[in-house]
Protein backbone atom coordinates (compact mmCIF):
# COMPACT_ATOMS: atom_id res chain seq x y z
CA UNK A 1 0.00 0.00 0.00
CA UNK A 2 1.66 3.15 -0.89
CA UNK A 3 -0.86 5.70 -0.17
CA UNK A 4 -0.07 9.16 1.49
CA UNK A 5 -2.25 10.45 3.91
CA UNK A 6 -1.55 14.06 4.10
CA UNK A 7 -3.14 16.06 7.66
CA UNK A 8 -4.71 19.50 6.69
CA UNK A 9 -2.61 20.82 9.81
CA UNK A 10 0.31 20.34 7.33
CA UNK A 11 -0.95 22.10 4.53
CA UNK A 12 -1.97 24.78 6.67
CA UNK A 13 0.70 25.33 8.46
CA UNK A 14 2.92 27.87 6.31
CA UNK A 15 -0.69 30.02 5.68
CA UNK A 16 -0.88 30.39 9.89
CA UNK A 17 2.91 31.01 9.93
CA UNK A 18 2.21 33.81 7.70
CA UNK A 19 -0.73 35.30 9.52
CA UNK A 20 1.55 35.16 12.59
CA UNK A 21 4.10 36.73 11.15
CA UNK A 22 2.06 39.60 9.48
CA UNK A 23 -0.35 40.39 12.56
CA UNK A 24 2.66 40.08 15.03
CA UNK A 25 5.29 42.48 12.77
CA UNK A 26 1.85 44.95 11.78
CA UNK A 27 1.39 45.25 15.34
CA UNK A 28 -2.64 45.11 14.52
CA UNK A 29 -5.05 43.45 16.36
CA UNK A 30 -8.13 42.25 13.66
CA UNK A 31 -11.21 41.01 15.28
CA UNK A 32 -13.44 38.36 14.29
CA UNK A 33 -16.96 37.47 15.77
CA UNK A 34 -18.87 34.36 15.28
CA UNK A 35 -22.35 33.84 16.11
CA UNK A 36 -23.32 30.48 17.21
CA UNK A 37 -27.28 29.53 17.24
CA UNK A 38 -27.70 26.03 17.26
CA UNK A 39 -26.99 22.90 19.33
CA UNK A 40 -25.11 21.13 15.98
CA UNK A 41 -21.77 19.18 16.86
CA UNK A 42 -20.19 19.99 13.56
CA UNK A 43 -20.50 23.94 13.85
CA UNK A 44 -19.97 24.00 17.95
CA UNK A 45 -16.73 21.78 16.80
CA UNK A 46 -15.40 24.33 13.66
CA UNK A 47 -15.90 27.32 16.29
CA UNK A 48 -13.96 25.57 18.79
CA UNK A 49 -11.00 25.33 16.08
CA UNK A 50 -12.02 28.23 14.92
CA UNK A 51 -11.00 29.95 18.40
CA UNK A 52 -7.78 27.58 19.10
CA UNK A 53 -6.51 28.79 15.85
CA UNK A 54 -7.12 32.95 16.45
CA UNK A 55 -5.25 32.15 19.43
CA UNK A 56 -2.36 31.10 17.91
CA UNK A 57 -2.00 33.62 15.23
CA UNK A 58 -3.09 36.43 16.78
CA UNK A 59 -6.46 37.18 15.97
CA UNK A 60 -9.24 38.46 18.80
CA UNK A 61 -11.82 35.98 18.68
CA UNK A 62 -14.98 36.20 20.29
CA UNK A 63 -17.98 33.80 20.15
CA UNK A 64 -21.33 35.04 20.96
CA UNK A 65 -23.89 32.52 21.18
CA UNK A 66 -27.31 33.56 21.13
CA UNK A 67 -31.36 32.35 20.57
CA UNK A 68 -31.87 31.83 16.51
CA UNK A 69 -34.66 34.18 16.71
CA UNK A 70 -32.42 37.15 17.86
CA UNK A 71 -29.49 36.40 15.73
CA UNK A 72 -30.36 39.11 12.58
CA UNK A 73 -30.53 42.05 15.47
CA UNK A 74 -27.29 40.51 17.03
CA UNK A 75 -25.58 40.92 13.57
CA UNK A 76 -26.78 43.95 12.82
CA UNK A 77 -25.16 45.53 15.60
CA UNK A 78 -22.04 43.86 14.65
CA UNK A 79 -22.11 45.33 11.65
CA UNK A 80 -22.53 48.92 13.17
CA UNK A 81 -19.51 48.18 15.69
CA UNK A 82 -16.22 49.44 13.94
CA UNK A 83 -14.26 46.94 16.26
CA UNK A 84 -15.32 44.19 14.58
CA UNK A 85 -13.77 43.38 11.06
CA UNK A 86 -15.39 40.26 10.60
CA UNK A 87 -18.53 38.32 11.52
CA UNK A 88 -18.82 34.36 10.74
CA UNK A 89 -22.24 32.58 11.62
CA UNK A 90 -21.93 29.26 12.03
CA UNK A 91 -24.64 26.83 9.93
CA UNK A 92 -27.33 25.67 9.86
CA UNK A 93 -29.41 28.26 12.16
CA UNK A 94 -32.88 27.38 10.47
CA UNK A 95 -32.23 24.43 7.93
CA UNK A 96 -34.53 26.08 5.80
CA UNK A 97 -34.19 29.26 3.35
CA UNK A 98 -34.10 31.59 5.89
CA UNK A 99 -30.40 31.03 6.56
CA UNK A 100 -29.52 31.93 3.05
CA UNK A 101 -31.50 35.06 3.97
CA UNK A 102 -29.30 35.51 6.90
CA UNK A 103 -25.74 35.42 4.97
CA UNK A 104 -27.17 38.23 3.19
CA UNK A 105 -27.66 40.11 6.40
CA UNK A 106 -23.99 40.42 6.85
CA UNK A 107 -22.26 42.96 5.56
CA UNK A 108 -20.58 42.73 2.67
CA UNK A 109 -17.22 44.24 4.41
CA UNK A 110 -17.66 41.86 7.21
CA UNK A 111 -18.33 38.54 5.28
CA UNK A 112 -14.89 36.58 6.10
CA UNK A 113 -16.71 33.42 4.74
CA UNK A 114 -17.30 35.33 1.51
CA UNK A 115 -20.65 34.22 1.31
CA UNK A 116 -21.79 37.19 0.17
CA UNK A 117 -19.92 35.87 -3.05
CA UNK A 118 -20.94 32.41 -4.17
CA UNK A 119 -22.40 33.38 -7.65
CA UNK A 120 -19.33 34.98 -9.06
CA UNK A 121 -16.46 33.84 -6.82
CA UNK A 122 -13.77 33.92 -9.74
CA UNK A 123 -14.50 38.15 -9.99
CA UNK A 124 -14.70 38.45 -6.45
CA UNK A 125 -11.93 39.67 -3.89
CA UNK A 126 -13.18 37.39 -0.63
CA UNK A 127 -13.04 34.44 -2.10
CA UNK A 128 -15.63 31.76 -0.41
CA UNK A 129 -13.41 29.84 2.24
CA UNK A 130 -14.05 26.16 1.92
CA UNK A 131 -13.94 26.32 -1.84
CA UNK A 132 -10.75 28.73 -1.59
CA UNK A 133 -9.39 25.88 1.00
CA UNK A 134 -9.83 23.09 -1.20
CA UNK A 135 -8.41 25.23 -4.08
CA UNK A 136 -5.08 25.36 -2.07
CA UNK A 137 -5.14 21.60 -1.04
CA UNK A 138 -5.01 20.70 -4.63
CA UNK A 139 -2.17 23.18 -5.00
CA UNK A 140 -0.43 21.61 -2.06
CA UNK A 141 -0.78 18.39 -3.59
CA UNK A 142 0.29 19.39 -7.40
CA UNK A 143 -3.13 18.48 -8.92
CA UNK A 144 -2.78 21.57 -9.98
CA UNK A 145 0.04 21.50 -12.76
CA UNK A 146 2.53 24.57 -12.67
CA UNK A 147 3.89 23.73 -15.96
CA UNK A 148 0.49 24.99 -17.55
CA UNK A 149 -0.11 28.61 -17.63
CA UNK A 150 -2.77 30.06 -15.22
CA UNK A 151 -6.18 29.39 -15.32
CA UNK A 152 -5.39 25.98 -17.35
CA UNK A 153 -3.76 24.27 -14.71
CA UNK A 154 -6.22 21.77 -14.14
CA UNK A 155 -6.16 20.91 -17.52
CA UNK A 156 -6.84 17.32 -18.34
CA UNK A 157 -8.05 16.00 -15.03
CA UNK A 158 -11.16 14.94 -14.25
CA UNK A 159 -12.44 15.59 -10.82
CA UNK A 160 -15.65 14.77 -9.21
CA UNK A 161 -17.39 16.47 -6.10
CA UNK A 162 -20.12 14.68 -4.60
CA UNK A 163 -21.88 17.70 -2.18
CA UNK A 164 -23.66 20.51 -4.47
CA UNK A 165 -24.69 22.47 -1.68
CA UNK A 166 -24.28 26.53 -2.70
CA UNK A 167 -21.56 27.35 0.04
CA UNK A 168 -19.79 24.89 -0.82
CA UNK A 169 -19.59 22.08 -3.65
CA UNK A 170 -21.50 24.29 -6.15
CA UNK A 171 -18.74 27.58 -5.98
CA UNK A 172 -15.94 24.66 -6.03
CA UNK A 173 -17.40 23.00 -9.22
CA UNK A 174 -17.14 26.46 -11.02
CA UNK A 175 -13.47 27.14 -9.83
CA UNK A 176 -12.17 24.12 -10.24
CA UNK A 177 -14.14 23.95 -14.04
CA UNK A 178 -13.17 27.58 -14.85
CA UNK A 179 -9.41 26.33 -13.90
CA UNK A 180 -9.66 23.99 -16.54
CA UNK A 181 -10.74 20.59 -15.14
CA UNK A 182 -13.69 18.59 -16.24
CA UNK A 183 -15.90 18.35 -13.09
CA UNK A 184 -18.97 15.75 -12.15
CA UNK A 185 -20.94 17.83 -9.55
CA UNK A 186 -23.19 15.15 -7.86
CA UNK A 187 -26.40 15.64 -5.33
CA UNK A 188 -28.35 13.86 -3.87
CA UNK A 189 -30.76 14.30 -7.32
CA UNK A 190 -28.50 14.30 -10.73
CA UNK A 191 -24.83 14.53 -11.71
CA UNK A 192 -24.26 17.73 -13.79
CA UNK A 193 -20.91 19.05 -15.60
CA UNK A 194 -19.27 22.40 -15.44
CA UNK A 195 -16.55 22.40 -18.70
CA UNK A 196 -14.55 24.86 -20.81
CA UNK A 197 -15.49 21.71 -23.23
CA UNK A 198 -12.50 20.22 -25.17
CA UNK A 199 -9.13 21.94 -25.37
CA UNK A 200 -10.90 24.60 -23.00
CA UNK A 201 -12.24 26.52 -26.06
CA UNK A 202 -14.78 28.41 -23.92
CA UNK A 203 -12.97 30.68 -21.61
CA UNK A 204 -15.96 30.06 -18.88
CA UNK A 205 -17.56 26.71 -17.70
CA UNK A 206 -21.12 25.75 -19.00
CA UNK A 207 -23.32 23.31 -17.08
CA UNK A 208 -24.80 20.81 -18.56
CA UNK A 209 -26.93 18.26 -16.43
CA UNK A 210 -25.78 14.57 -17.28
CA UNK A 211 -27.77 11.08 -16.95
CA UNK A 212 -24.58 9.14 -15.51
CA UNK A 213 -24.71 7.43 -12.71
CA UNK A 214 -21.91 7.47 -10.00
CA UNK A 215 -20.65 4.33 -11.07
CA UNK A 216 -19.80 5.80 -14.31
CA UNK A 217 -18.17 8.66 -13.20
CA UNK A 218 -15.96 7.46 -10.36
CA UNK A 219 -13.70 4.64 -12.39
CA UNK A 220 -12.66 7.73 -14.96
CA UNK A 221 -11.86 10.61 -11.58
CA UNK A 222 -8.29 11.58 -10.99
CA UNK A 223 -9.87 13.20 -8.14
CA UNK A 224 -12.79 12.36 -5.61
CA UNK A 225 -13.81 15.09 -3.52
CA UNK A 226 -16.96 14.39 -0.70
CA UNK A 227 -18.89 16.20 1.52
CA UNK A 228 -21.93 14.07 2.56
CA UNK A 229 -23.24 14.87 5.89
CA UNK A 230 -24.27 11.80 6.92
CA UNK A 231 -22.17 9.39 8.91
CA UNK A 232 -23.89 6.19 6.76
CA UNK A 233 -22.72 7.40 3.39
CA UNK A 234 -19.80 5.78 1.94
CA UNK A 235 -18.03 5.76 -1.44
CA UNK A 236 -17.38 2.38 -2.18
CA UNK A 237 -13.80 1.83 -2.49
CA UNK A 238 -14.06 -0.83 -5.46
CA UNK A 239 -15.53 1.60 -8.02
CA UNK A 240 -12.62 4.18 -7.82
CA UNK A 241 -9.43 4.49 -9.90
CA UNK A 242 -6.42 3.31 -8.85
CA UNK A 243 -3.99 6.14 -7.70
CA UNK A 244 -7.04 8.02 -6.79
CA UNK A 245 -6.83 11.69 -5.07
CA UNK A 246 -9.48 10.95 -2.01
CA UNK A 247 -10.07 14.01 -0.06
CA UNK A 248 -13.41 14.42 2.88
CA UNK A 249 -14.45 17.77 3.38
CA UNK A 250 -17.50 16.41 5.41
CA UNK A 251 -17.69 16.38 9.14
CA UNK A 252 -18.42 12.84 9.19
CA UNK A 253 -15.79 10.16 6.74
CA UNK A 254 -17.31 9.71 3.39
CA UNK A 255 -14.70 6.73 2.21
CA UNK A 256 -14.66 3.36 3.72
CA UNK A 257 -11.84 1.95 5.88
CA UNK A 258 -10.19 0.17 2.60
CA UNK A 259 -9.74 3.49 1.23
CA UNK A 260 -5.76 3.59 1.36
CA UNK A 261 -6.07 0.63 -0.85
CA UNK A 262 -6.71 2.20 -3.73
CA UNK A 263 -5.91 6.14 -3.64
CA UNK A 264 -2.81 7.67 -4.00
CA UNK A 265 -2.97 10.37 -1.96
CA UNK A 266 -5.87 10.77 0.90
CA UNK A 267 -7.08 13.99 2.66
CA UNK A 268 -9.21 13.07 5.57
CA UNK A 269 -10.19 16.38 6.82
CA UNK A 270 -9.53 20.35 5.67
CA UNK A 271 -10.98 21.98 8.22
CA UNK A 272 -7.70 23.50 9.19
CA UNK A 273 -7.04 24.97 5.53
CA UNK A 274 -10.07 26.31 5.55
CA UNK A 275 -10.06 28.31 8.91
CA UNK A 276 -6.31 29.40 7.86
CA UNK A 277 -8.28 31.20 4.18
CA UNK A 278 -11.18 32.26 7.07
CA UNK A 279 -8.24 34.62 8.71
CA UNK A 280 -6.96 35.45 5.20
CA UNK A 281 -10.00 37.21 4.55
CA UNK A 282 -10.11 38.40 7.73
CA UNK A 283 -7.34 40.29 7.47
CA UNK A 284 -8.10 41.48 3.78
CA UNK A 285 -11.30 43.05 5.02
CA UNK A 286 -9.44 44.60 7.97
CA UNK A 287 -7.21 46.44 5.14
CA UNK A 288 -10.17 47.39 3.32
CA UNK A 289 -12.13 48.67 5.77
CA UNK A 290 -8.58 51.20 7.28
CA UNK A 291 -9.06 52.25 3.21
CA UNK A 292 -12.93 52.96 3.71
CA UNK A 293 -13.19 54.63 7.11
P1 LIG B 1 -25.55 20.75 2.79
O1 LIG B 1 -26.50 19.92 3.57
O2 LIG B 1 -25.91 22.15 2.45
O3 LIG B 1 -25.25 20.01 1.40
C1 LIG B 1 -25.04 18.63 1.29
C2 LIG B 1 -24.87 18.25 -0.17
O4 LIG B 1 -24.65 16.83 -0.24
C3 LIG B 1 -26.08 18.54 -1.05
O5 LIG B 1 -25.65 18.99 -2.31
C4 LIG B 1 -26.77 17.18 -1.17
O6 LIG B 1 -27.54 17.03 -2.36
C5 LIG B 1 -25.56 16.26 -1.19
N1 LIG B 1 -25.90 14.90 -0.77
C6 LIG B 1 -26.49 14.50 0.37
N2 LIG B 1 -26.65 13.15 0.36
C7 LIG B 1 -26.15 12.70 -0.80
C8 LIG B 1 -26.04 11.43 -1.40
N3 LIG B 1 -26.46 10.32 -0.80
N4 LIG B 1 -25.47 11.34 -2.62
C9 LIG B 1 -25.03 12.44 -3.26
N5 LIG B 1 -25.10 13.68 -2.74
C10 LIG B 1 -25.67 13.81 -1.54
O7 LIG B 1 -24.16 20.69 3.58
P2 LIG B 1 -22.84 21.62 3.44
O8 LIG B 1 -23.04 22.91 4.16
O9 LIG B 1 -22.35 21.64 2.05
O10 LIG B 1 -21.83 20.76 4.34
C11 LIG B 1 -21.53 19.43 3.99
C12 LIG B 1 -20.57 18.83 5.01
O11 LIG B 1 -19.34 19.51 4.95
C13 LIG B 1 -21.01 18.93 6.46
O12 LIG B 1 -20.63 17.75 7.14
C14 LIG B 1 -20.27 20.13 6.98
O13 LIG B 1 -20.06 20.05 8.40
C15 LIG B 1 -18.97 20.01 6.23
N6 LIG B 1 -18.26 21.28 6.02
C16 LIG B 1 -16.93 21.26 6.25
C17 LIG B 1 -16.19 22.40 6.03
C18 LIG B 1 -14.70 22.37 6.25
O14 LIG B 1 -14.01 23.31 5.97
N7 LIG B 1 -14.15 21.27 6.72
C19 LIG B 1 -16.80 23.57 5.61
C20 LIG B 1 -18.17 23.55 5.34
C21 LIG B 1 -18.88 22.38 5.54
Amino acid sequence: MSCKTILAKEISASYREELKKTIKSREIKPKLVGFLANEDPAAIKYAKFTSKTCEETGIIFELRKCNREELEDQIAKANEDDGIHGIIVYYPVFKNHRDQYLQNTVRSSKDVEGLHNIQFPIKNYIIPCTPLAIVKVLKYIKVYNPVLSHGNRLYGRVITIINRSEIVGRPLAALLANDGGKVYSVDINNIQVFYRGTGLKLKKHEVQDTNLKLEEILPISDVLITGVPTPSYKVPTVLLRDGVVAINFSAFKNFEDNIKEKASIYIPTIGKVTIAMLERNLLRLYDYQLKVN
